[in-house]
């Protein structure tokens, strides 16, 4: 049997694309937000498999083995990333949605935003207590959305095992935010 590419390997195919793929809106959308574009990205196939298989990387122990029950991904570009990656990892995927949206029993968790507020549910059966679940979404800008969805784990009884994302704009406290969990970005920004 041969081995496959190395997990340093993936993240640089991965990189290389994100850095090919990724366009950076100017005042979108609002003045003053650089949006960070992925639908080119997701548009080429070689670009898209490496990021998913990158992110993936993130649901697996140094021996490569499955390590999480459940990958959530948040609306809207998380879902996207998320689903291919549970199916990856050959487990479940779960969305976040905000409110109103999911149509059974729900919990919900409502957060700050620069102006305002902003709430995301999570079916109420959707984790199971006990399961370890990865986050996944395209870019980690203040936190607040990984934070949210960590609470939401929690009011389930399951358990955040990290992060992964494409991108964390680095000029934000993201990291801090999301506190001691782990984080698995593939570019900062
Ligand atoms: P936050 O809760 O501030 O970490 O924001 C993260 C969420 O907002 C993610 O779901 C991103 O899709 C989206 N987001 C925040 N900033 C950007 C950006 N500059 N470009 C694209 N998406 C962004």
């Amino acid at each position: 049997m041969t081995d496959g590419p190395s997990v340093q390997e993936v993240d640089a195919v991965a990189r290389e694309a994100l850095d090919r793929l990724v366009v950076d809106v100017n005042d979108f959308p609002e003045p003053g937000i650089v949006f960070k574009d992925i639908t080119p990205l997701l548009a080429d196939p070689a670009g898209f498999a490496a990021v998913v298989a990158a992110l993936a990387a993130a649901g697996r122990d140094a021996d490569g083995t499955v390590v999480v029950d459940k990958v959530l991904g948040m609306e809207a570009r998380g879902f996207i990333l998320a689903a291919p990656v549970a199916m990856a990892l050959g487990v479940g995927f779960v969305p976040v949605r905000k409110a109103g949206r999911l149509p059974r029993a729900t919990y919900a968790v409502s957060y700050a935003l620069e102006y305002g507020e902003a709430t995301l549910e999570l079916h109420a059966d959707a984790v199971a207590p006990g399961e370890r679940v990865l986050l996944v979404d395209d870019v980690l800008a203040t936190g607040g959305t990984v934070r949210a969805t960590r609470e939401l784990v929690e009011k389930s009884g399951g358990s955040c095992s990290g992060v992964a994302v494409l991108m964390e704009l680095g000029f934000l406290p993201g990291r801090a935010t999301v506190g001691d969990l782990t984080v698995t970005s593939l570019m900062t920004v």
